[in-house]
């Protein structure tokens, strides 16, 4: 009897196994677009961007926009209220947002939850055009309204915001488009594929993905939303509080461009009410967080304490602090590192996760750098940033102008430090604080291994000597990981620190400062207490966000349960 069943299947193995020939898993249709960065314009005297961008910081500084939550295709307005401010001239309102409460945040992760199935079922092809359509209006139509918006609300010059929210978050939308196609080439191995074939596809990650953005980059706040989205996911978004009107065009912009309601949530909210609720849902699939590392820590915890409640493992994204160095050898070209020291440490205010806050100097180079330091800083001018001659603005908010301040109180008292330049602040109009040299005799000091997040620069001057046991303080005296550069025209030098610094830094320079990543050039991220390094700007970034799903289709039917070695 079994003989015989066997005798019967195998003069049908032929025939096919389904009643369809070929494979029926949806192929994509990859477009042709360039893997480009987006210009940076100038804004030089009378050219046509320049009287754009004045137009625009005309209009936005003398409205107050009223920017609501929204939630699906609602927009709300609760009673809890609050402003947003010019930072450089902080009685002066720019924006009046409502704050989400915990039942809000709740609703909208219902609204998340329901629009994620059917978002994800929009080909990957149509959600790629639409986010092609954002870059363009961000990159054409709206470009000054974003920069207006972050020059005003986050206190940039004319040139910081251009590299923000116009060419990085224009170059977030295209280029982690064009990675998830190149991501979809992939196709698994398939030996026989008339027999068999094996395929992948990516769907986004069931339940809802929080976004919680920063203040300091409007792209971040971009990208932490809408790569999820791109991915199939549907998003609770938390701007920053200090960001709010600037985040409001880029969801603005999104919408125009085809994005539909649910799939981006824009739910400013306390950081608790938002942290609590949504690690506390069932339904949350992943985190994508740039912030600091408390916030950071208090979100991954209480995700720990729910693990048990959860549909799904939630990804977790972060990427937070640093505490960046230049480290400088005696074969320095001393007049680019004073340079590329200014701008690393004092543009926005040193207000970037990446800005150079301590520096190793070796004596022999000490009176060169010094001396050029002092000069270049002397020509650094703070004030409001629609005075386009002024250098810096004002750094963001009280909290932030206290923190920095409390570090210029320190230096003056300590014996250890000398404040070389700066050391002045004034909250009376704006949160204005100079940039400030400060040199210590420790580097163990609290200023050269604690994140401040404002314009400090310390050095530390170390005997040519002791070139070796300085290196070596480099890497544990933070917990950070995230910027740093050598500078140095030794070559073998040069590959001894790149092998020693290793560790010391996810971004690393060699005669070049420790600012100014760019999206697709330099991927960007830290490791240990920067955050979790999954390099936004390159290609793995995208793939972070899908949950794919391997295909496998045969068309020979199995008709034999036993094995051929069974046989007689
Ligand atoms: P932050 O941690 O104060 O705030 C970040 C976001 O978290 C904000 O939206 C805030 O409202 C929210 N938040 C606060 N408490 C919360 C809670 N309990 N639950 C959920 N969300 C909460 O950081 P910040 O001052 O906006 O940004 C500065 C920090 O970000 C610096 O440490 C900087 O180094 C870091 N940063 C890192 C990168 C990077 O790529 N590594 C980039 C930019 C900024």
């Amino acid at each position: 009897m079994l003989n015989f069943c066997r005798q019967s299947v195998l003069a049908n193995s032929q025939k096919v196994g389904a009643r369809w020939l070929g494979s029926i898993v949806p192929v994509v249709k990859t477009k042709e677009f360039p893997l480009k960065n987006e210009p940076i314009l100038t804004y030089k005297k009378g050219s046509k961007e320049r009287a754009e961008l004045e137009k625009a910081l005309d209009k936005m500084s003398s409205e107050c926009e009223d920017i609501p939550l929204v939630i699906g295709d609602k927009e709300l307005r609760t009673e809890n209220c609050a402003y947003q401010v010019m930072p450089h001239n902080h009685q002066r309102k720019i924006a009046k947002y409502y704050q989400a409460s915990r039942n809000e945040l709740k609703k909208a992760i219902d609204v998340a939850v329901k629009t994620q199935r059917e978002w994800d079922r929009v080909p990957v092809e149509k959600r790629i055009d639409i986010w092609l359509r954002a870059a363009d209006l961000m990159a054409g139509k709206y470009r000054q309204q974003l920069n207006a918006a972050t020059m005003l609300g986050q206190s940039k010059t004319a040139i910081q915001a251009e590299i923000d929210s116009a060419a990085e978050l224009i170059d977030f939308f295209r280029m982690h488009s064009w990675f998830l196609q190149e991501a979809l080439k992939y196709k698994p191995i398939s030996e026989n594929p008339k027999e068999t074939l094996n395929s992948m596809r990516y769907r986004g990650m069931d339940g809802f993905v929080a976004a919680v953005s920063p203040f300091n980059f409007t792209a971040i706040g971009g990208n932490l939303s809408y790569t999820p989205a791109l991915m199939g996911n549907a998003v609770l978004w938390k701007p920053s509080d200090t960001a709010i009107l600037s985040n409001w065009w880029i969801f603005k912009i999104c919408r125009e461009a085809g994005v539909p309601p649910g799939v981006v949530n824009f739910v400013p909210a306390l950081g608790p009410d938002f942290g609590d609720t949504i690690t506390s849902s069932p339904h949350l699939s992943g985190i994508n967080f740039t912030g600091s590392v408390p916030t950071f820590n208090r979100l991954w915890s209480q995700v720990g304490q729910n693990v048990n409640n959860y549909r799904n493992y939630p990804k977790l994204i972060g990427e937070c602090g640093g505490k960046n160095f230049h480290f400088v050898h005696p074969s320095a070209d001393a007049e680019s590192i004073v340079m590329g020291t200014i701008r690393s440490s004092f543009e926005y205010n040193g207000q970037k996760c990446s800005a150079c806050s301590r520096m190793y100097v070796p004596e022999s180079l000490w009176p060169k750098i010094k001396e050029g330091l002092l000069a270049t800083h002397d020509k650094l001018k703070v004030g409001d940033v629609r005075d386009f001659k002024n250098f810096i603005g004002a750094v963001i908010d009280k909290r932030a102008f206290e923190r920095i301040t409390g570090y210029i109180e320190h230096a003056k008292k300590s014996p250890d430090l000398e404040i070389i330049g700066g050391g002045g602040y004034d909250d009376s109009c704006g949160y204005f604080i100079e940039p400030t040299i400060v040199v210590t005799k420790n580097p163990k000091d609290k200023i050269f291994t604690e994140e401040i997040f404002g314009p400090i620069l310390s050095i530390y001057v170390y005997k040519d000597s002791k070139l070796s046991e300085t290196m070596k303080l480099v890497e544990p005296s933070t917990p950070y990981a995230l910027t740093g550069a050598i500078f140095g025209q030794d070559e073998s030098w040069a590959r001894q620190a790149l092998d020693e610094l290793k560790y010391a830094a996810g971004n690393f320079y060699i005669n070049d400062k420790s600012t100014g990543s760019v999206v697709g050039q330099q991927p960007f991220g830290g490791s240990k207490m920067s955050g979790t390094n999954d390099k936004a700007g390159g290609p793995h970034y995208v793939l972070r966000w899908g949950s794919p799903q391997s295909i496998k289709e045969t068309f020979v039917p199995l008709r034999e349960f036993d094995y051929e070695y069974m046989r007689d």
